[in-house]
């Protein structure tokens, strides 16, 4: 029988995949349950690394723990020898030794497209990476990632944990100083996501050494919902995985997010027409 491109003529297609690294969230607002949402709402499979379980309500982690470092470098090699994976998407860490394991690992497989969501801290305010996590995130992940999506906290967080900032109190204050550091450390590409910034529209700039910044604007929401880095983040794995480049993976990731946005919005006020209330997601 000829082949089809991608396959034998009439045999259905197999989907692109992606490997999540990243974290569970009992209440689903965050970590791999997002992931794997919106990978499915782009028609791309999963493949997972779970990295750490963690008990939360929309308001607090009641508890996290980490799984082993080789449990989590098994479960990725598994995957990407069962594959075909077509990009790595990363989340939740948790360790430094996790971060050693996960950029130990991509060695073997160099020419994968790796987006890296730096996970930091929960919204309701829980650290979810150690100081020498982020320490080495920087120095093993950050160089290896096609890229990186910090939102404005977060951007000035790794930008201080640069060995050598000159000045910890003023460090990290401006975004584009910040960014221009992490370009500087080897980062390929960086999203900073505009989101925790005000005005009417939300604003991210890709930002990429020797390339002029590309700016991504999508109105600005009323109200917040949790796990939207990991769904931007997941998205954007989804397109390149997909064969779609950077710009355009970013691109349909942010028209997905805010499809999200408004039909959160739309329940919000079905439910409070029905006098119920919903929580915040
Ligand atoms: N919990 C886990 C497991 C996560 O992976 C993340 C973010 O990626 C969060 C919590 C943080 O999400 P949020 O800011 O919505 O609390």
């Amino acid at each position: 029988m000829a082949e089809a491109a991608g396959g034998v003529a009439g045999a259905p297609q197999l989907r692109p995949r992606v490997l999540v690294v990243a974290g569970t969230d009992s209440s689903g607002g965050a970590g791999i349950a997002r992931d794997v949402e919106t990978l499915a709402a782009f028609r791309v499979s999963a493949s997972l690394a779970v990295t750490a379980v963690t008990a939360q309500t929309h308001a607090e982690v009641r508890a996290v723990e980490i799984l082993k470092p080789a449990l989590v470098a098994a479960q990725m090699r598994t995957a990407l020898e069962a594959g075909p994976i077509g990009a790595v998407k990363i989340g939740m860490l948790a360790t430094a030794d996790t971060v050693a394991a996960v950029a130990e690992c991509l060695e073997d497989w160099p020419d994968l497209p790796v987006v890296l969501d730096p996970v930091i801290a929960s919204s309701s305010g829980r650290p979810l990476i150690s100081e020498e996590g982020i320490a080495l995130l920087l120095a093993r992940l950050l160089p290896r990632a096609a890229l990186v999506t910090p939102n404005l906290p977060e951007i000035s967080i790794l930008a201080d944990a640069l060995p050598g900032t000159p000045d910890p109190a003023r460090a990290g204050l401006d975004p584009d100083d910040a960014a221009a550091r992490l370009l500087a450390q080897g980062c390929r590409a960086l999203l900073i996501k505009g989101g925790h910034a005000e005005g009417r529209e939300a604003v991210d700039r890709l930002l990429r050494p020797g390339v002029k910044p590309l700016i991504f604007r999508a109105p600005r929401h009323a109200g917040s919902m949790r796990g939207t880095g990991c769904m931007l983040a997941s998205a954007i794995a989804a397109g390149l995985a997909s064969g779609q480049d950077l710009p355009m993976a970013i691109a349909a990731g942010k028209a997905y997010l805010s499809a999200r946005f408004a039909e959160a919005g739309e329940q919000s006020l079905l439910h409070s027409f029905s006098g119920q209330s919903v929580p915040a997601l």
